[in-house]
């Protein structure tokens, strides 16, 4: 375990500037606006080779460069605190720990892109941490680091919190931004991405929560030192969210590099009551769901992209030998089923197709032919569904299928393992 982006959090009074700064808080800053210009700021983070940490690892250095590369007079910076996913509760450590830390990477983002206004949202269920936010932001505009003329230079930047209602997709950055607009948080199409067409047209730059946590300390300490964490194609640690059947759940930083067994055992101290681990998802309720053969696996978005696997958000599901594999299925099915925004056909009926046959199984009443029709539409929805949500709503299905065929068919022949489901009649 590492203690590098999460240095302040639960260490220092989340509101106090005096405290934060104690500490190297606004180093990053201050050097940014003191000593660099925004194109070599942006060439710190590309060299530092930050990929998103929201669950879609994309260049952060690159995305920051799209919206420089835009020519308007009006642009935003967006901070992504919708953390959504199911088992996904990292973000909300630093939202509540460290709020000068995040805003302070958005002040470096907007002076590098060239925005004056930004945005946090955050999701409505953070009700605490909304409002740790706007003290954060009060105590940073009466000590001249939000507003007009910061630190008495010809920079401006001031930021507002807008609070999400509960809705999933809204963590899909076009959802999120028709949100803010006051529309409905439905996805856009996307091309155009965001760093063209944003908030209000403009060009916007969206960054997750724990993204822009490591923005300070690359600036301050530089790209090379940052590059000493973690592995040559995953740079820095990653804030992982550990639930389930594991004897410590919780938040914890690791490196790049460790293996999901180190995770498991060494940090999370093992599966509880000493059961069998059966299988642990990754990323949330939209990632893979991994075989205890392949726990020797690094986190690593180039292995695990080998594998087929991505890292998504850093949740991770352990998953005892006791559960029923279609008990787990159903319940995530339904959590999509429920959140798809329906706007595009693939999702709002891919989903509710996959429900139902998932309950055909459970009742007794499902063939072995049900388990092609779902990987049919499973397929369709990855290549089809016009967000994130839809693309990665049937990975769970399409992983149990791969790995757990077995347990499918013993319910199709009436049979449940765990004795959860009654596949010749009712569901317990
Ligand atoms: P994406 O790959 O479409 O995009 C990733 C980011 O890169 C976006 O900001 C996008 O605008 C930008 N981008 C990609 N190509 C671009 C281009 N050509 N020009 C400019 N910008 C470009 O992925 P996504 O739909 O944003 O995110 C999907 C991920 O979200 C999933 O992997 C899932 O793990 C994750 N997720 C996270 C949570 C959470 O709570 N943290 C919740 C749900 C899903």
């Amino acid at each position: 375990m590492v203690n590098f982006i999460s240095k302040y959090a639960g260490k220092i009074n989340p509101l106090s500037l005096k405290e934060y700064k104690d500490r190297g808080g606004f180093q990053g800053f201050e050097k940014a606006l003191f000593q660099m210009s925004p194109s070599e700021v942006i060439d710190e983070i590309k060299d530092s080779n930050l990929k998103g940490r929201g669950g879609a690892s994309f260049p952060t250095g690159l995305k920051w460069q799209f919206v420089a590369a835009e020519g308007a007079s009006e642009k935003y910076v967006i901070c992504n605190a919708d953390e959504g996913e199911p088992g996904t509760f990292k973000d909300q450590v630093l939202l509540e720990g460290s709020p000068m830390q995040i805003i302070e990477g958005m002040m470096i983002a907007a002076y590098a892109v060239g925005a004056t206004k930004g945005f946090i949202y955050i999701r409505g269920e953070y009700s605490k941490e909304q409002v740790i936010f706007k003290n954060a932001i009060e105590v940073l505009r009466n000590e001249g680091y939000l507003g007009k003329h910061i630190l008495g230079q010809d920079f401006e930047f001031d930021l507002e919190v807008r609070s999400g209602a509960g809705a999933y997709v809204c963590g899909e950055e076009t959802a999120l931004i028709e949100s803010i607009e006051g529309n409905p948080g439905r996805s856009r199409f996307k091309p155009p991405y965001p760093p063209q067409f944003g908030l209000w047209g403009k060009p916007t730059l969206v960054n997750n929560v724990e993204t822009l946590a490591n923005i300070p300390l690359i600036i301050s300490g530089g790209a090379e030192e940052y590059k000493k964490y973690g592995t040559a194609s995953s740079s820095g640690t990653k804030l992982i969210s550990v639930s389930g059947n594991v004897v410590n759940r919780g938040v914890f930083e690791v490196e790049f590099g460790t293996t999901l067994r180190e995770i498991i055992y060494d940090i999370c101290g093992g599966i509880k009551k000493n059961k069998q681990l059966k299988f642990v998802q990754l990323g949330g309720s939209s990632g893979a769901c991994i075989p205890e053969s392949l726990l020797d696996l690094k986190l690593d978005f180039n292995v695990l992209k080998k594998h087929g696997i991505g890292l998504g958000s850093g949740a991770i599901l352990v998953v005892d030998e006791e559960t029923c594999i279609l008990d787990f299925i159903k319940m995530t099915t339904k959590f999509f089923n429920h959140e798809s925004c329906g706007k595009c056909t693939t999702c709002r009926e891919g989903n509710r197709h996959i429900c139902k046959i998932i309950d055909r199984i459970i009742h007794g009443n499902g063939a072995e032919r049900d388990l092609r029709l779902m990987i049919e539409i499973a397929t369709i929805m990855k290549e089809s569904s016009l967000c994130g949500l839809g693309q990665a709503a049937p990975t769970a299905i399409l992983t149990t299928l791969k790995y757990f065929n077995g347990e499918y068919m013993e319910h199709i022949n009436g049979f449940c393992r765990s004795g959860v489901c009654h596949p010749k009649g009712e569901v317990k």
